[in-house]
């Protein structure tokens, strides 16, 4: 079968590799649809980041190479337990996260940072390949209201659903969202159905019109004149600023942008990854007693409420997926394609076969 492996930088090769066979407390998932992320493509470009070329993972005892992929809608194919045949046939999102389950955050329910943590297509094989392995307490089957197309898509929702519920927002709230791609689209959504008042910001009119679509009450677009931008943003706020502000940029200047935006006493969630070390003033959080919460992955309640927001369609998923490709073309219709910073694109999702 065909498999999509990450060697190092710019080095990620299509090969021809034996098809898996699944322990006994794992499955034997076909992938129908795998979700191409920024993470991939800066693994490819500024790369080896996540993935570990030296050390193998203590959990998937994986090194590079391994499978890229980690957003992973499949099908149950095969068991490796005879007890578990009634899952042959199930619909499942990959819960990408392996937990060890013993460390001292584990055992604390802060499972989004233990230190043994393997994650899929980044620190265990993924699912850019025909067929994967997974335990089996780390599939979540999925209501038929949800398409194969959109299950690849959970997993960018589950990291709204974390740093929403991290950030601890009741109804009534405001919050600014900044950034409209795939997960800020989903954060607005998710802080939605959480009964938070949004406002959106980006720098392109495309994205921001979308964000309208899905509920915001007020959208900005970023100029070169900020202050114009925070005068705004207090003007629509009785001139006291946003209660949350949620950075999913990643940008250089995005952190910054966020903690100046955000009301005194505010609370700024970062679920950005920064390929640059942003640069801001710590005395705004200081004096203005600002609190700063990253939010990164999620713990295992998270995908389960993420899948019970989209069966219902309080979070659409449909208009984020931007187009389908085959797993020969990733690099040039999918890594060139997001890299084009002209082109409005949501997700791009893989078909293995
Ligand atoms: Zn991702
Ligand atoms: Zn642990």
């Amino acid at each position: 079968m065909k498999a999509l492996l990450y060697y190092g930088n710019k080095d990620i090769r299509l090969e021809e590799i034996e098809k898996p066979k699944p322990k006994s407390n794992e499955v034997l998932v076909k992938v129908k649809y795998t979700s191409l992320c920024a993470t991939d493509i800066e693994e490819w470009q500024y790369g080896p980041l996540w993935i570990q070329t030296t050390t193998s993972n203590p959990l998937s005892g994986k090194k590079a190479p391994l499978v890229m992929g980690h957003e992973i809608s499949g099908v149950v194919d095969s068991v490796g337990d005879i007890n578990y045949q009634n899952l042959i046939g199930t619909r499942v999102v990959i819960n990408n996260v392996l937990t060890c389950g013993k460390c001292y955050w584990c055992q604390s329910g802060h499972h989004a940072v233990c230190p043994s943590m393997a994650v899929a297509g980044l620190s265990a094989d993924g699912g850019l390949q025909e067929y994967m392995v997974w335990p089996i307490k780390n599939i979540i089957p999925v209501p038929d209201s949800i398409s194969d197309e959109e299950i690849s898509l959970l997993e960018p929702a589950t990291i709204a659903v974390h740093a929403v519920r991290k950030s601890g927002i009741k109804p009534g709230d405001i919050a600014v969202v900044v950034g409209c791609g795939t997960v800020g689209l989903l954060t607005l959504q998710t802080l939605m159905a959480a009964g938070a008042i949004v406002i959106a910001v980006d720098i392109k009119q495309k994205k921001l019109n979308l964000a309208k679509k899905f509920g915001a009450t007020n959208i900005f677009k970023v100029e070169k004149n900020i202050s114009s931008l925070y005068k705004q943003i207090l003007s629509i706020t009785n001139n006291i600023g946003p209660d949350y502000v949620f950075e999913t940029a990643g940008a250089e200047e995005s952190p910054e942008l966020s903690v100046n935006i955000a009301r005194r006493g505010g609370t700024i969630i970062l679920v950005g990854i920064y390929s640059q070390k942003p640069m801001f003033d710590f005395n705004q959080i200081v004096s203005l007693e600002k609190k700063v919460i990253g939010s990164v992955a999620a713990e295992n309640n998270d995908m389960k409420h993420a899948v019970n927001l989209v069966s219902k369609g309080t979070i659409k998923l449909k208009p984020l997926i931007t187009e389908t490709i085959k797993l020969s073309n990733v690099i040039e219709d999918g890594f060139k394609k997001m890299l084009d910073g002209d082109k409005e694109i949501f997700r791009i999702i893989v078909k293995p076969d």
